[in-house]
């Protein structure tokens, strides 16, 4: 990135700094299209996952969108009359609602499903989404802004037409994204200007931003061996929290899940108590989605699960990272006792 930074050419000039700046969002492409074994050519950068997610949905020319209930608001909010597929209750998209809803009308439609949460980490059938998408006509969106990096991603195997991506998901830099988007797609451009990206979103590029995005891709791409290891750190994380609290809820534990990411909910203490009280040890944690925090309110997600209000404001996310080791589990295990001793929901 600060090589990026230090290149002063536009990467739209034909001159020779103009190139340099245009090889460096080049490269990047190339590593952020291996990533999900996509074509560069497909790879639209944007400022995040949000304006992916707003460019698929708003972009694509279809009228009716079907969006799973637990996708990011930056899905949700994309257009009007989205309708929503529901969700059973291990927080997986309900496939036969989507069938009945494509079998419902005929109009060419447009079908977003993510890949993996981002409250809870459950994994969604989104091939077989894909699938049924293909079988009514319809276009095949899906935001993998949680997956990607975390999991294996291949864009045919998926069969989606579209992906939404975000670098600071992958330790990348805040503020650069991606949607790919298929040759065989039209999409209509929502930021118009100069032409930028082939005509499918305008606008400079972020080039440091893009460059950062490049080198995480790259980098996330070697580390998903690393995964395992999050995933059994996650494990004892669960385990513990179900021995020392037994009060405790743990969200979609039955579910195949995204290996960092654990939903917790501590019944009787409102999420942000827990949260404010782990802050002070140090611990950060989220209650619902962070992505649109300061605000703190009972999460969407949960409920469309079918979990209480209750529950869904006693719920906090917990994350592991790369460097996330056993110490910070049982630091974290302790400092939740902590707060449901102090609130008289466990035993010293
Ligand atoms: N989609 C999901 C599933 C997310 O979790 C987030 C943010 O965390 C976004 C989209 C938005 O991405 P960005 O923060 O890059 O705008």
């Amino acid at each position: 990135m600060s090589a990026a930074a230090q290149l002063c050419g536009n990467p739209s000039s034909v001159h020779v700094f103009g190139r340099a700046a245009r090889k460096a969002v080049e490269d990047a492409r190339g590593r952020v299209a291996a990533l999900a074994s996509a074509h560069p050519a497909d790879i639209v950068f944007t400022s995040g996952g949000t304006e992916a997610n707003n460019l698929a949905l708003r972009g694509c020319g279809r009228k009716r969108v079907l969006a799973s209930a637990i996708e990011h608001p930056s899905v949700l909010e994309a257009a009007e009359g989205i309708e929503t597929i529901p969700v059973n209750a291990g927080g997986a998209v309900d496939l036969d609602a989507l069938r009945g809803m494509l079998a419902s009308r005929g109009e060419p439609t447009l079908v977003s499903v993510m890949l993996a949460n981002n409250e809870t980490g459950v994994l969604q059938p989104v091939a077989e989404a894909a699938a049924l998408a293909r079988e009514f006509g319809a276009l095949m969106h899906c935001d993998a802004v949680q997956a990607a990096g975390r999991l294996p991603l291949d864009i045919a195997a998926l069969g989606v037409d579209m992906l939404t991506m975000s670098a600071h998901k992958m330790g990348g830099p805040k503020g650069a994204g991606a949607l790919i988007v298929a040759e065989r797609v039209r999409l209509e451009p929502i930021i118009r200007g100069g032409g930028q990206e082939r005509g499918r979103r305008s606008g400079t590029e972020n080039l440091p931003g893009i460059a950062g995005f490049g080198a995480a891709a790259e980098l996330a791409a070697l580390d998903l061996a690393a995964v395992r290891e999050i995933a059994r750190l996650r494990d004892m994380l669960e385990r513990c929290v179900a021995d020392e609290i037994p009060v405790a809820r743990i969200i979609a534990c039955d579910s195949e899940r995204l290996p960092n990411t654990s939903c917790l909910a501590l019944p009787g203490v409102p999420a942000e108590t827990q949260v404010m009280a782990l802050d002070l040890e140090g611990i950060a944690v989220s209650a619902g989605s962070a992505c649109s925090s300061g605000k703190v309110k009972p999460s969407s997600v949960l409920r469309a699960m079918g979990l209480s209000d209750e529950i869904a404001a006693c719920a906090i996310r917990v994350s592991l990272g790369s460097e996330t080791g056993e110490a910070e589990i049982q630091r974290f295990v302790a400092a939740w006792k902590a707060v449901a001793v102090r609130a008289g929901r466990a035993a010293a």
